[in-house]
């Protein structure tokens, strides 16, 4: 049977760790962002299945609205770029989803 102090002892140690990967999430989702640019990034498909639910397009149809003027939009001048809401896929400048959030200035 274990003291209470030692059952303390291995709480604080899982804490601890748990803590330290939770810590490190981010920075692996970065390294990740960072190593893949868009042009490396497969296009998001009109098929996939999160496109769908969010009615992606390549061409917006409505006006003054495209996810190179989306508050979500990652990829500053170019003509495809990333978004978090199609993580490892690029979207089109031109795109539109339902998500559309104009970018904050
Ligand atoms: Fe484009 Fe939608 Fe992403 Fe905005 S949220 S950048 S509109 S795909």
């Amino acid at each position: 049977m274990k003291s209470n102090d030692s059952r303390g002892s291995s709480r604080r140690r899982f804490l601890t760790m748990a803590g330290a990967g939770v810590a490190l999430l981010p920075f692996t989702g970065l390294v990740q962002v960072q190593t893949l640019g868009a042009a490396e990034m497969p296009k998001l498909t009109l098929d996939d299945p999160s496109a769908k639910a969010l009615g992606y397009v390549d061409n917006s149809a409505v006006a003054d609205q495209h996810c190179s003027n989306c508050n979500f939009w990652q990829g500053g001048d170019a003509e495809r770029g990333g978004c978090p809401l199609f993580p490892g896929k690029s979207v089109a400048a031109k795109g539109w989803c339902k998500s559309w959030l104009k970018k904050a200035s």
